[in-house]
């Protein structure tokens, strides 16, 4: 299967801290994968150093939280086909509608997690 790739640069000089809202330099470059619906989005993002918190932070990827290798519509839309799927068709779903290989152990991390985060938050 051959998975169409988008290259994004999203490089900044400059980027607002999330820790402290100053204005962070750009101090080197990152990479990033992201699989999303009948794509990949290779990333290309700034990291910056913030100097009044002293902290390293990265520039934000749009649709996709920190650390995921997935979009959270991708996440979003395993969670709510397992309502009524078992993980094997999720799995088999999302490659012949969306492009997007999600092995069954990721699907199943991702309804934990949403699980968690709804008992959290009622
Ligand atoms: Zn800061």
């Amino acid at each position: 299967m051959k998975i169409p790739e988008l290259h994004l640069d999203i490089v900044e000089d400059t980027a607002i801290c999330p820790s402290c809202g100053a204005t962070g330099k750009k101090h080197s470059f990152g990479r990033r994968k992201v699989r999303d619906f009948n794509m990949i989005k290779i990333v290309k993002y700034s990291k910056h150093y913030c100097t009044n918190c002293e902290k390293y932070f990265s520039q934000r990827i749009d649709g996709a939280d920190k650390n995921k290798r997935y979009s959270n519509r991708v996440i979003r839309e395993c969670v709510r086909l397992r309502k009524s799927h078992t993980l094997e068709e999720v799995s088999i779903i999302m490659r012949r509608d969306y492009k997007v290989e999600v092995p069954q152990a990721t699907i199943h991390d991702w309804v934990v997690n949403a699980e968690e985060k709804r008992i959290r938050q009622s």
